[in-house]
């Protein structure tokens, strides 16, 4: 029987990135190990869910690169994959729980559940537990819940994918509600009769989940079931050891805000990869080559930082090799977005990106990087000043700009223009290059002068060449 893992997100917000890494890490070992990936909506927590929640979490995971083999949109053999349409079900289970003695109904109200809870506490009880006062009550016509009855000095023992052997005993744990007055399931109840029942073999969530795993236990011993095996990951941390919360400000931590900025899917998928797994010395991998690469023994159990350079790293690398049209689909939204292209043509936009194509590590950043190009001051220093009152620069600059045409204003024209008013001029090497490349650029060193040239515009370049020659000729 092929492997069966699930991703279960609850619809309660966009996909962050510690939801992101379980569901990559669920995808890596269903193809690795030829198994089969189900995303299951876990919906029970009808206050906190929002409403394109789940639309909007299941576009970023495809536009991560993570597909699945079965959830809402591609219905298998064990739906529903909602968990609010599965309610008979949990209902069903939940009677022949309390029909076998391992579950019963509870009809106390929340304020009584709260005096109880207050009592304990003023007793200095450490742990709040349900005092079973409803174990033996008679059937009542009032609301109720559907509490677990725990059984004593029990010892749950797994053998963690991650963590190795995690034992918790029974004693820890109060009667848990299953079922909470309004016939909704709550979360360990549902996802254990949901793991059940959709075959799951394997549990990879995160750490925050490994308290329930007992829970989920009691439910498959109680009805003889065979316990999936788990992997709980460790937490993401930011640089300072600290657990990631949403409130930190410092790192972006949802997937759509990447994807705004332009960040290729592929290197956020290699850099989630990274967050809690080491593949070894190589740390730039495409999707094909994490999912052959991926076991779960690799997954570590020490806290995965999360590296805000890395990712940058990661993205620049991946950027710097796309090919221009692809680079564009980053990058040209964002051009467009700040107003940098108005009546300029498709060769003027290929020629700012090939500039900056190298020095790009996310699309957003063009436009800064267009920015300070495009309104740098035209300021000599020293060494320029020096270089320019060279015998020849005022021979050269003259005839260069002479030659200018405005309609013929191309990187070719102005490749061979430059070549051609060496031969004139008897200009060569650093002598034909940086004269020119200071008086247009006011710079010694960048991209391609006839690229550069050709984004400043015909104008520009022909009144900085005006000032230059008159600084030249005066000095
Ligand atoms: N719905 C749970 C969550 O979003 C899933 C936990 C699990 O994978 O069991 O955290």
């Amino acid at each position: 029987m092929p492997n069966r893992v699930r991703y279960a997100p609850s619809p309660t917000g966009f996909l962050h990135i510690g939801n992101a890494r379980t569901a990559l890490f669920n995808y890596l070992f269903a193809r690795k190990t030829g198994g089969q990936m189900i995303v299951r909506i876990e919906d029970t927590d009808t206050e906190r869910n929002v409403d394109t929640g789940i639309e909007n979490q299941l576009s970023m995971l495809k536009w991560l690169g993570i597909d699945w083999d079965e959830s809402i949109d591609r219905p298998g053999d064990y739906g529903p994959y909602r968990q609010l349409e599965r309610l008979d079900i949990y209902q069903a289970i939940a009677q022949q729980l309390m029909d076998q003695g391992h579950a019963y109904k509870c009809y106390c109200t929340k304020e009584e559940l709260e005096a109880e809870k207050a009592a304990q506490i003023a007793r200095g009880e450490d742990k709040y537990h349900y005092s079973r006062k409803c174990l033996h009550a008679p059937e009542q016509d009032k609301p109720y819940a559907i509490r677990f009855l725990v059984p004593e000095n029990q010892t749950y023992t797994f053998h963690d994918l991650v963590k190795g052997e995690v034992t918790f005993k029974s004693e820890d744990i109060g009667d848990w509600v299953m079922v909470k007055q309004n016939g909704i399931p709550t979360y360990n109840f549902a996802c254990a009769v949901d793991d059940h029942f959709m075959e799951i073999t394997h549990v990879l969530r995160g750490e925050d989940h490994i308290t329930n795993t007992p829970r989920q236990m009691m439910i498959y011993h109680a009805l003889g079931w065979d316990v999936p095996t788990y992997g709980h990951m460790t937490l993401i941390v930011n640089q300072h050891g600290k657990k990631l919360s949403k409130r930190d400000g410092d790192i972006i931590q949802f997937i759509e805000q990447y994807k705004n900025l332009g960040y290729a899917p592929e290197a956020l998928f290699n850099f989630i990869a990274l967050l809690g797994f080491s593949p070894g010395e190589q740390e730039l991998l495409t999707p094909a080559e994490l999912i052959e690469v991926f076991s779960a023994e690799k997954l570590s159990n020490h806290p995965a930082t999360f590296d805000p350079q890395k990712l940058q790293f990661i993205n620049h690398q991946t950027l710097k090799n796309l090919d221009l049209e692809t680079f564009k689909t980053y990058t040209k939204p964002h051009l467009e977005a700040a107003g940098l292209i108005t009546d300029q043509d498709e060769a003027w936009v290929d020629s700012l990106l090939e500039v900056f194509q190298e020095r790009t590590t996310y699309g957003q950043e063009i436009v800064p990087l267009t920015e300070s190009f495009l309104n740098a001051p035209f300021e000599w220093d020293e060494e320029m000043r020096t270089l320019m009152q060279e015998e020849g620069v005022k021979v050269l600059l003259q005839t260069f700009k002479d030659g200018l045409d405005p309609h013929h204003f191309d990187p070719v024209t102005l490749k061979a223009w430059i070549k051609e008013s060496g031969q004139k001029t008897g200009a060569k090497g650093k002598m034909l290059f940086m004269p020119l490349r200071i008086a247009t650029t006011a710079s010694m060193h960048g991209p391609e002068l006839p690229k550069l040239m050709h984004l400043l515009g015909f104008e520009t370049i022909l009144e900085r060449l005006e000032k230059s020659l008159q600084w030249v000729v005066s000095s």
